[in-house]
């Protein structure tokens, strides 16, 4: 190797040569959240001149809708007298901020709630407690959502699952193996398969998905936390609300991606060095909180949900009355999140949740529109004052 390698990849390639070829979902951990050298551990990715940029980063509108969204839940839930309100993967701790502020307009959530960020990285944790500093609301750091005391309970995850690690598995002639990163010949890092077939696998699959061709790779997240969202959920009467990128049902595909500076990498480049992602399968999310007895409510596009959260309202309340700069600024903002263009964000991230069915239906997901909407255009009437 020519190149000096990074403490992360020198790891990689230290763990590989004593114990054989790493597993994709290994590779992606180490990548991501490595305990000194991981990409989220030792940065901020985040913003214009980052990585890339986020929902809650390109405006206020997001967080306070979201805000609003938790509100009106936890009147659901018969507004108990304490909530947490729990954010995964909270990122700058912009959107936080921006549903702790709007939240103002209902003075009994705002005193019942305790802000609860499950953040696994120290210098996102630093960001979160000054974008915080300014707003007077109890809030607690943990480092994983088991760690959050139980009660009533209110999760929110935006960009969050698509950073967990997935497993890949690819189909061979002798059955799906999993797939694994190795050292080559030439000494580059490479994709490869393990030499025995998975157990058992295909009966995990659905069965549509039975019949793959050769080289057709599935996808899967093995981490525990779909699992606790639901147990969290039903034990608490309460509801989580996640937004992400993926498929609605479960398909095969290699969607692992690497972006470094708003641009997409090969994934094996600069490990430790660039965001990996991978699509969310809401099938399989889905699947996960019904296990527990939650209802699952929609999937539905980001456009259709902030819209019949009244987006459009809280736009034209932004811009009233603010200089020209301001509102060319909102008018952007509100485009590029409910932009349903084949790329456009409110087409690609969709919003699902899980909440106990005793709460009935959940603002913004009223008429569960066929899961395949691509954004209803009807307008649906706004439940919530913006
Ligand atoms: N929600 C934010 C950030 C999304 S990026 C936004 O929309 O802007 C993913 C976030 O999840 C980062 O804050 C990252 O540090 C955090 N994260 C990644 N893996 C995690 C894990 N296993 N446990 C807790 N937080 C994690």
């Amino acid at each position: 190797m020519t190149h000096d390698l990074s403490p992360i990849e020198a790891e990689i390639r230290r763990r590989i040569t004593a114990a054989g070829p790493m597993p994709v979902a290994q590779f992606m951990s180490l990548c991501l959240t490595h305990p000194q050298h991981g990409y989220y551990i030792t940065r901020d990715p985040f913003g214009a001149r980052g990585d890339f940029i986020t929902a809650p980063e390109i405006s206020q509108m997001f967080g306070e809708l979201l805000g609003l969204w938790c509100a009106a839940t936890w009147q659901l839930m018969g507004s108990p007298e304490n909530i947490r309100l729990v954010e995964l993967g909270p990122g700058r701790g912009t959107m936080m901020l921006d549903a702790l502020r709007a939240v103002q307009i209902v003075p009994q959530f705002r005193k019942a709630l305790v802000a609860h960020m499950v953040e696994i990285s120290p210098t996102l944790e630093q960001r979160q407690r000054q974008a915080l500093s300014a707003i007077d609301v109890p809030t607690e750091w943990h480092q994983s959502l088991d760690q959050v005391p139980d009660g009533p309970t209110i999760i929110l995850a935006n960009e969050f699952i698509d950073a967990l690690p997935v497993h890949q598995a690819v189909m061979c002639v002798d059955g799906w193996h999993e797939r694994v990163i190795r050292i080559a010949e030439d000494g580059s890092l490479q994709f490869s398969h393990a030499r025995d077939p998975i157990a058992l696998f295909e009966q995990m699959l659905p069965p549509r998905l039975r019949d793959a061709a050769i080289g057709d790779i599935f996808e899967w997240r093995g981490d525990r936390i779909a699992l606790e969202i639901g147990r969290r959920v039903m034990r608490s009467h309460g509801a989580a609300l996640l937004i992400d990128y993926g498929h609605l049902e479960s398909a095969v595909g290699d969607t692992l991606q690497a972006v470094g500076r708003q641009a997409y990498a090969d994934p094996l480049q600069a490990p430790g060095a660039l965001d990996l992602t991978a699509h969310v399968d809401f099938q399989a999310l889905a699947q996960t909180a019904q296990s527990f007895g939650a209802r699952v409510h929609g999937p539905i596009t980001q456009a259709t949900l902030l819209r019949r959260l009244g987006i459009e309202t809280r736009a034209d309340a932004l811009t009233k009355g603010a200089p020209l700069s301001k509102n060319s600024e909102v008018k952007n903002a509100l485009a590029r999140l409910t932009s349903e263009d084949a790329t456009g964000m409110g087409r690609m991230f969709k919003a699902i949740a899980f909440a106990d069915p005793a709460l009935g239906e959940l603002p913004g997901f009223e008429t569960e529109p066929a899961a395949n909407d691509t954004g209803d255009r009807h307008a649906p009437s706004q439940t919530k004052p913006a």
